[in-house]
């Protein structure tokens, strides 16, 4: 080979290396600064195209919705969630943290229920799973299909007797809307799965009878479900407040499970409730094999889970504690006591007298109210059985806000004479 070969190739191979250098330098001052810049204008694209949407949406913050059971959460809640985003407790080996966090959570909300040591959580998305899971468990003990509820439940339970074959059977309420309990004594029957009763309506917050329906249900032999979706964060500290509010927890034998959402009155991020159950071993009968997970079986309606609403719910308990709680509800009831004030003053009469931040408001046409408020960028809740419309006094509405509004429910009943 002669020695021109040797210089051609070592030409060859300079201009080579000097080749790669400029596509790297290239590459690193030009190319990879476009692509980011690419990408953040793209990302910039997508965030402008949800904002559009987002703007249509009434928020929780604003203090315009005065109607739902949901609240804008505790700001710690925001942030703890995005921290456990990619978290599945449905695989719970691959997060034993998280799971433990749960199981803080679950001890937690136990004893806010006078839970027994028998007892066991499981975490659900809210007042709905809470319902079903428990007429789930009810159904599997018992082999019976009847659930006597009052007419005063909530909805879930249509979603409950469709999904599982069950049948409701609706016992009227009181003048007080609450459960007619010598009505629910005369439709027990051997068919009998279950007896649902009400710590928090939806409509208006009431509580049934809850000490005597859990006599009656122990007396049976009947699994009583008590749905404190809303109300399992209130009356707890209502009572400590000194208000006279019926009990309801596991402190009475015959309550079998309860239901308590957190993503409403514990003020934490949706979606999170918990169903106790006053016996470990009733998850059993809604338990399967579940072969491909780290858990050998898996109990509930749920498979992958978040870990997020769980974390930052633990969260708020941690950073509210007791007293965060029973200051939450104390300010609730004032703003609740502020609000009935000023509506009665206005000349409208409230359904019935509150039991806790849930008011009533006695209306001819509550649908036109309620569509004249919301076009003015107020919600509230239309309830056409009780001809009213709802309020609830989550903690984010203040006497302020309340201020701002009663001038515009004035005018808007003015407006379809109401008033
Ligand atoms: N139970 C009661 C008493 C409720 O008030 C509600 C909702 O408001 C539910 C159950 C259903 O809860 P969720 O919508 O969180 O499923």
């Amino acid at each position: 080979m002669s020695i021109s070969f040797f210089l051609d190739l070592g030409k060859n191979i300079f201009f080579l290396v000097i080749f790669l250098i400029i596509v790297s330098f290239f590459n690193c001052y030009f190319l990879s600064p476009v692509m980011v810049s690419l990408d953040s204008k793209k990302r910039q694209k997508i965030f402008a195209e949800l904002k559009q949407f987002q703007q249509h949406d009434f928020s929780f913050s604003s203090g315009h919705i005065l109607g739902s059971m949901c609240t804008v959460p505790q700001p710690i809640a925001r942030e703890v969630y995005m921290q456990f985003l990619e978290t599945n407790l449905g695989d719970p080996e691959l997060c034993p943290g998280t799971k433990e966090i749960e199981s803080r959570y679950i001890t937690f909300i136990s004893q806010l229920l006078h839970a027994p040591k028998t007892s066991a959580g499981q975490i659900v998305s809210g007042g709905t799973e809470g319902n079903i899971t428990a007429m789930w468990i009810a159904k599997q003990l018992s082999g019976k299909k009847e659930i006597l509820l009052p007419t005063s439940a909530h909805f879930s339970f249509q979603k409950i007797a469709s999904l599982m074959g069950m049948k409701l059977i609706e016992i009227p309420v009181t003048k007080e809307y609450v459960m007619d309990v010598a009505e629910l004594k005369k439709k027990i029957h051997t068919t009998t799965a279950a007896v649902v009763g009400l710590a928090g309506s939806t409509e208006l917050g009431t509580i049934d009878p809850i000490p005597e329906l859990s006599e009656i249900c122990t007396d049976e032999h009947i699994f009583f479900h008590v749905d404190a979706a809303f109300g399992g964060f209130v009356i707890p500290f209502l009572k400590e407040l000194q208000y006279k509010v019926t009990d309801f927890d596991f402190q009475l034998k015959g309550v079998s499970t309860i239901s308590i959402d957190s993503h409403k009155m514990g003020y934490a991020a949706i979606p999170l409730g918990t169903l106790v159950v006053r016996k470990k071993q009733w998850l059993e009968t809604i338990s399967v094999d579940s072969p491909y997970i780290s858990s050998e079986k898996q109990a509930g309606i749920l498979g992958t889970r978040s870990g997020a609403p769980v974390a930052a719910a633990y969260a708020v308990a941690r950073f509210l504690g007791h007293e965060g709680y029973k200051q939450m509800v104390q300010s609730c009831m004032e703003v609740t006591q502020y609000t009935e004030r000023r509506i009665r003053e206005l000349g409208l009469p409230l359904v019935m007298k509150p039991t806790m931040n849930v008011i009533g408001v006695k209306l001819k046409k509550p649908g036109h109210v309620v569509d004249r408020l919301s076009k003015k960028g107020w919600r509230v809740n239309k309830v056409e059985r009780l001809s009213c419309i709802r309020l609830v006094l989550m903690p984010q509405i203040t006497k302020q806000i309340i201020d701002e509004f009663i001038p515009v429910l004035k005018k808007t009943c003015e407006e379809v004479g109401e008033l």
